[in-house]
């Protein structure tokens, strides 16, 4: 790890932390990458590592998949931004609507965190209020509104608000717990006619993965309807993770306005918001809820989404990357009950999380969870070849790319470090 070390200590020295975006700042110093293919990330070093941090969630079929390749040469061709309209928005529109039927309208726009942004936006310039709901742990990128008890980076640095954002930018940001109705309806009562929305995961993915209670989803639905606030998924993971449909189809709830991103893009930053016709009419130009952007729709993150979809279509890659998140899931739960470690296995689809603790409901129980014992046994795992994302606070993604042989040897490896 030599030459990681050293170009660490370069980075220090021109990128705050060493890194570009916070999670990555692994201590005493991160690896740094040469080559990716497949579920295999090899470092400048020469070590290999089976990956399930793939990208924090958008490299669905795994690295450098040749679809998305061929799909991103062919587009480099013909130039890689134009600043017009072409017809891949339209192609891409299309597939999304097709699997998103509560997506009526929609516009790309370059991350999930613009897009949360923009979608809070059109819903607060649709219902004329300023208030919004988002719930403890919740992630919805690194704006301002947003950045209170938010999960990701900040909750794994222990600091879910940031300096730099105004008071004023946040007094509008309510929140409440995870799995709790109760205390979403008596928020409503208390501020009632000044909630424009509610954003959520309908599976939180940024706290490690915290499932929603039976029905609970579906009382956010019709407390939200009753009450005139728009619904909004925020589903940046989980779309087109759980299914192609995402949490919306799995659990058969239908928001107001949904943002996608990550695994939409291929592996190329894309974010996405839509939903009803008459919320995302007020967008300009059509409407007045302004938003706009030089790489908005850049053919190059279009392409790669295209392709992205059309595999998932035809090489029935959920069904294999669920079956594999199960068999680990029971395997891991297993190993964790015959060595009486008191850890939790939690996750769905292709996702999964060991807590080093009880399994939590909500924000404040996942922060119970003992993150200095995790942090241990990640570099444990490190040492050992598999990769996982560095925080208790983040999900592990199994791809298309992975084997079950990989699986398997990723079931002994968790078996034999998990003791300490
Ligand atoms: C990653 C994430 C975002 C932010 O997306 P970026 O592309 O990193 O800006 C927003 N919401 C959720 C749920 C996410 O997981």
């Amino acid at each position: 790890m030599k030459r990681s070390m050293e170009l660490f200590e370069e980075a220090k020295k021109l990128l705050p932390g060493g890194v570009s975006s916070p999670v990555r700042a692994i201590k005493p110093y991160p690896f740094y990458t040469r080559a990716a293919s497949g579920s295999r990330i090899v470092d400048i070093d020469g070590n290999e590592y089976i990956d399930y941090c793939m990208g924090y969630g958008p490299l669905i079929l795994g690295h450098a998949h040749p679809a998305i390749r061929e799909a991103l040469v062919r587009q480099l061709e013909r130039g890689w931004l134009y600043g017009t309209p072409c017809e891949l928005e339209i192609q891409l529109a299309r597939k999304i609507q097709r699997y998103y039927p509560s997506v009526e309208m929609m516009r790309f726009v370059n991350t999930g965190t613009e897009a949360t942004m923009a979608a809070l936006r059109a819903a607060r310039g649709f219902t004329g209020r300023d208030k919004f709901i988002k719930i403890e742990g919740g992630f919805h990128g690194a704006h301002d509104a947003c950045l209170v008890k938010a999960g990701s980076g900040a909750t794994t640095l222990g600091v879910p608000d940031s300096l730099g954002v105004p008071h004023d930018f946040t007094k509008n940001t309510l929140q409440v717990p995870y799995n709790d109705t109760e205390a979403l309806v008596s928020i409503i009562e208390s501020k009632k006619e000044e909630i424009a929305a509610m954003i959520l995961e309908p599976v939180l993915g940024n706290i490690g993965v915290i499932l929603p209670e039976k029905g609970y989803l579906e009382e956010v639905r019709a407390i939200t309807r009753e009450n005139d606030i728009v619904l909004i998924f925020d589903e940046v993971i989980t779309g087109f993770r759980l299914e192609m449909g995402g949490a919306q189809a799995h659990f058969g709830v239908e928001p107001d306005m949904t943002t996608l991103g990550k695994v939409v893009g291929g592996g190329l930053p894309i974010g996405i918001f839509g939903g009803r016709r008459e919320i995302m009419e007020l967008v300009a130009p059509q409407g007045e809820v302004y938003q706009a952007g030089t790489f908005n729709g850049n053919p190059l993150s279009l392409a790669a989404g295209l392709a992205v979809i059309e595999t998932l279509e035809s090489e029935g890659v959920h069904r294999v990357i669920n079956d594999h998140g199960e068999r680990l899931r029971s395997a891991l739960s297993d190993i964790i009950q015959d060595k009486n470690l008191g850890y939790a296995v939690s996750g769905i689809g292709s996702m999964f999380v060991v807590f080093f603790g009880d399994l939590p409901s909500n924000y404040s129980e996942a922060l119970r969870c003992d993150k200095e014992g995790f942090l241990e046994f990640f570099k444990r795992m490190l040492r050992r070849g598999i990769f996982l994302p560095p925080s208790q606070f983040e999900t592990n993604f199994i791809s298309f790319a992975h084997s079950t042989d990989e699986i398997d040897e990723t079931i002994t490896a968790f078996g034999e470090e998990l003791a300490g």
